[in-house]
């Protein structure tokens, strides 16, 4: 860091000194998908500190290094107020993590067609007998606004316990207009009480509502021609999504879905590849910022993929929690040049966690992934997968000054540790919104 650099660049703003950082994970470099051996390097820190200022990175460094710059030796001599300071002891600070596939707007767990799958049914089993999806909808539909953005809150509020600070959060429980745009609209209401920062995406085509039985195509076409506009016209959504899966939508509806969302100027992704394979290059011609699931795709389409500025977004989590014995090979993704990200799925059927460490450590011991490519993948790929990127997913200058605190000596112990929550501190835009016990 350059000597008097600070003063610049900080102004009257609020500032925040992290100090005594053991190991900080910066992940620097450049703002695009991280692939093959640079997933692996998160640009770590030994014995560093980071100054936030007016809610960015201001400057990130070595200790001794930065407390050296001229301002700041001045300003911390005269013990300012202004400048608030938080002492890490040594332990690891991550940038916020990202979870970039999640579906928070749903009303309660499904215990019915949990206990249907301990005594041994299958997922698609449960579906094909009105189970799935399908069991959230009714609840949906019943909630008021303000009801359905409680359960939202609910939802990312434990999120950000466990040290996610950025989360996309689906529709895709309502399957009506009525109850689409409402389940948006409940995420933004949630998203505005929440300090973190919240993507939302239009799901309507999640699966066909039981009133369109046989008449998929109809669903398919009133999500084309009203929801998708009413929600472009309305701004409740940067991203449409589709289940382009058996049971779901077929390739050719899931087209026409992502073909409407490109026409009404939203991003578009796509759950694909989760159960049953399907081709790729069609859903990639509407230049998805991300494919999620991937388990079954197939190598032609890894090859494809691996050109493309598309993210593959791996949810184990589902493959945990559905008791999957094959769990995809990301190690085959990764060394094939796709950039991959991890996310936690949430959701009331297949992945009910808000644990980014855990989904971690599920790729770490399911998946042949490093501790070092899972935090790159939870941080800068899950960045990419929303555009997000220029902001979030690294500790440099500029960007939004969104950091994690985790009571750990060394990075590696995010992988490690299962099912026990170590994170201690959560900063947004340079404020402290969860202090160490
Ligand atoms: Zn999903």
């Amino acid at each position: 860091m350059a000597k008097g650099s600070l003063t610049s660049q900080i102004k009257n703003s609020p500032y925040l000194l992290l100090t005594n950082i053991g190991q900080l994970a910066t992940l620097r470099g450049e703002a695009g998908p991280r692939r093959r051996a640079a997933l692996s390097d998160i640009g770590l820190i030994q014995d560093a500190a980071v100054l936030c200022a007016g809610g960015r990175i201001a400057a990130v460094g070595k200790q001794r290094e930065l407390l050296r710059d001229p301002w700041l030796r001045k300003k911390l001599r005269k013990n300012q107020r202004k400048i608030q300071e938080i002492d890490c002891a040594g332990r690891v600070v991550l940038p916020g993590l990202i979870d970039s596939h999640t579906h928070p707007a749903f009303m309660g767990p499904r215990l019915i067609d949990f206990e249907k799958r301990t005594a041994g049914a299958t997922y698609e089993e449960i579906a094909a007998a009105g189970g799935g999806i399908r069991s959230s909808v009714a609840a949906v539909r019943k909630a008021s606004r303000p009801q359905l953005a409680e359960h939202v809150l609910h939802g990312l509020q434990a999120m950000l316990e466990q040290g996610t600070t950025t989360v996309e959060a689906k529709s895709g429980y309502g399957l009506t207009a009525k109850d689409e745009i409402k389940s948006l609209q409940a995420i933004h209401d949630a998203a505005a009480r929440w300090p973190g920062t919240v993507v939302p995406t239009l799901l309507a085509a999640h699966v066909p509502p039981v009133e369109f039985a046989g008449k998929e195509d109809e669903y398919i076409e009133m999500v084309c021609q009203r929801i998708i506009p009413e929600a472009a016209k309305k701004r409740l959504a940067g991203f449409v999504d589709v289940f382009c899966e058996r049971g779901a939508f077929t390739l050719e509806q899931s087209e026409r879905v992502l073909a409407a969302a490109q026409r009404h100027g939203l991003g578009t992704r796509a759950h694909v590849c989760q159960f049953t394979p399907s081709k790729l290059d069609r859903l990639l011609a509407c230049r998805p910022a991300s494919l999620d699931h991937m388990d079954c795709v197939g190598e032609d389409d890894v090859a494809l993929l691996a050109e493309r500025q598309t993210v593959a977004t791996l949810l184990p989590g589902a493959n945990y929690f559905l008791g999957h014995r094959e769990f995809l090979q990301a190690r085959r993704l990764i060394d094939s040049g796709v950039a991959v990200a991890l996310a936690t799925d949430y959701n009331p059927g297949t992945s009910p966690t808000p644990s980014m460490p855990f989904v971690i450590s599920l790729a770490c011991t399911h998946m042949q992934m490093s501790v070092a490519e899972a935090i790159a993948a939870s941080t800068m790929n899950a960045a990419c997968a929303l555009k997000l990127a220029a902001r979030k997913g690294s500790i440099e200058p500029g960007k939004d000054a969104d950091l994690v605190v985790f009571d750990f000596k060394d990075y590696r112990e995010i992988g490690y540790w299962v099912a026990w929550n170590r994170c201690a501190q959560v900063i947004v835009g340079g404020e402290e919104v969860l202090a160490a016990n």
